[in-house]
């Protein structure tokens, strides 16, 4: 793998002002596979510089010129799908061909729709006297996590840049290559230089920098709440719009009549896609206190089916955890699961067998959670599901809201029906209806500490766009003329 020694400012790969270098680690090896540069506060000011500098001319493009430069990253990144879905099998330790389908699927998607997003919309509309007009906000600083590196950037930086905006990009430095390989689609598309700018760091110094800078209008943020509470606290100081996609602790609620074997299997299912890195994994599976056996057995079973192993090996359905720190942390909450009492169903603190190497956890389920306790209350982000029961409809509702959080879910039951009413009732983003899956146009984001603002479809190009009210005299010949889009 290529070291990155440049950045991608203005439209060109500059040395760094930062001379410091960040070692990015093969999760399945534990050895380095690149470095990167460790950007400092001049990186972020040129940066910025040169988002601002373009922004006049990229938001006066017509939206249907922006959509071919998006449309052709779209071809780029196709591509260069399978070299993408390595590096982020390497980085992140997903299994190379769900890496494809999924870490690299949905981005490629997603700059597709984008452009067509950016052909349809309604850039306009008569309210009254008035034309409400929707306008780029300005430059946007993108600050994004591991987890779905590619897919979390450009669930931002599609719809920031359909929506006129100017971007500074600031990958996690636990998996940044896959940033690098987008800046080169970007540049090889031919778009404007100083749209998009990629710089490379750490959070506390390169992005604290670019979120304090007077000249960025907007921070859209993915990552754990921790991060989003202190940008938040930073942004306030210029008043600058924040966008939060924070943490979770999703449950999913199985009612007395739902076909229990396919919703435990659902929810395993839910809870260890990336090994449980998934800020929506259904991390808490709430069952009848009368089914509490039964599913128990089946979700130990379904669990034990989840081979561990080597990314590239072509078995596995979990690869290691991201790194050694993210294995430690998951390790400590699965010990503090048995201090607390719960009862261990599978899995456990010690490394899988016969893997020496990597950062691998055993997948683990406990059942008799208490939904007080911690491993019921705090996000884990590893493959560990906690089973907990209730009494009744009521109390089921009760546990599922009773966190921090506020992301995901889902609801099993005999019916659509009846689980949609129970749906309504949990105070979360997205909810999932017997198992109905993942929807790239539908709004995601979190109620509570889970976050604020929605990305993916028209919602989260919409979180990029002011409203400008334009006052006529009532009956003005403009009111009936048609958008100039
Ligand atoms: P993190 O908060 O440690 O880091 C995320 C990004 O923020 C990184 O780029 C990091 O460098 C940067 N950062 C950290 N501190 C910062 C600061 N003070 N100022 C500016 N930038 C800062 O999170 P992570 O460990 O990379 O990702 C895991 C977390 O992300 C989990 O909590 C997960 O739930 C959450 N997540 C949420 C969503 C969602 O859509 N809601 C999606 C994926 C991940």
């Amino acid at each position: 793998m290529q070291n990155r020694d440049k950045l991608y400012i203005n439209g060109q790969w500059v040395t760094p002002s930062g001379r410091n270098t960040i070692d990015v680690i093969n999760s399945s090896t534990e050895e380095v596979m690149a470095t990167i540069p460790d950007g400092d506060e001049n990186d972020a000011a040129a940066a910025v510089a040169a988002a601002r500098a373009a922004f006049d001319a990229w938001s006066a493009t017509p939206p249907a010129a922006r959509a071919d430069y998006l449309r052709k990253i779209h071809e780029g990144l196709k591509a260069r799908s399978q070299e993408l879905a390595e590096v982020i099998a390497g980085e992140v330790g997903m299994p190379v061909k769900l890496s494809a389908a999924i870490q690299v699927g949905s981005p490629v998607a997603n700059f597709g729709y984008y452009a067509k997003l950016a052909n349809e919309f309604e850039w306009e509309e008569v309210a009254g006297n008035s034309r409400v007009v929707r306008e780029p906000v300005g430059v946007v600083v993108c600050i994004t996590p591991w987890n779905y590196p590619l897919h979390q950037i450009a669930a931002k930086v599609a719809a920031a840049m359909a929506a006129g905006c100017t971007i500074v990009l600031k990958p996690s430095e636990v998996a940044p290559l896959n940033a690098f390989v987008l800046a080169e689609v970007i540049d090889a598309a031919g778009v404007p230089a100083g749209v998009f700018n990629l710089v490379s760091g750490t959070g506390p110094v390169l992005g604290e920098a670019l979120v304090r800078h007077p000249d960025v209008d907007m921070v859209s943020f993915t990552g754990s709440t921790r991060a989003g509470k202190r940008i938040s606290e930073v942004a306030a100081a210029t008043v600058k719009r924040v966008a939060l996609e924070l943490g979770g602790k999703s449950a999913s609620v199985i009612l007395d009549d739902a076909d229990l074997a396919a919703a435990v299997k659902g929810t395993v299912n839910a809870c260890f896609l990336n090994s449980g890195q998934t800020c929506s994994a259904h991390t808490r599976m709430l069952v009848p206190e009368s089914r509490y056996e039964e599913a128990a057995k089946i979700a130990a079973e379904v669990a034990s089916k989840f081979t561990v192993g080597d990314p590239f090996g072509g078995t596995a359905k979990l690869g290691p955890l991201v790194s050694e720190a993210q294995r430690e942390r998951v390790r400590s909450y699965i010990r503090k699961g048995m201090e607390e009492g719960a009862e261990l169903l599978c899995g456990g603190p010690d490394a899988p067998a016969d893997l020496p190497k990597g950062y691998y956890v055993q997948p683990t389920v406990f059942g008799r959670v208490k939904p007080d306790s911690t491993i019921a209350q705090e996000e884990i982000f590893g493959p560990v599901l906690s089973i907990i029961t209730y009494k009744d409809e009521d109390e089921a509702v009760r546990i599922a809201n009773g966190t921090l959080y506020g992301l995901a879910g889902g609801v099993w039951a005999g019916s659509d029906e009846r689980a949609q009413q129970v749906a309504r009732r949990l105070r979360t983003g997205q909810v999932d209806i017997n198992g109905g899956t993942f929807n790239l146009f539908a709004p995601f984001g979190g109620y509570k500490q889970s976050g604020r603002g929605r990305e993916m479809g028209k919602y989260g190009m919409e979180e990029f766009l002011e409203y400008k009210s334009l006052q006529f005299k009532p009956g003005a010949p403009v009111l009936s003329e048609k958008a100039p889009y």
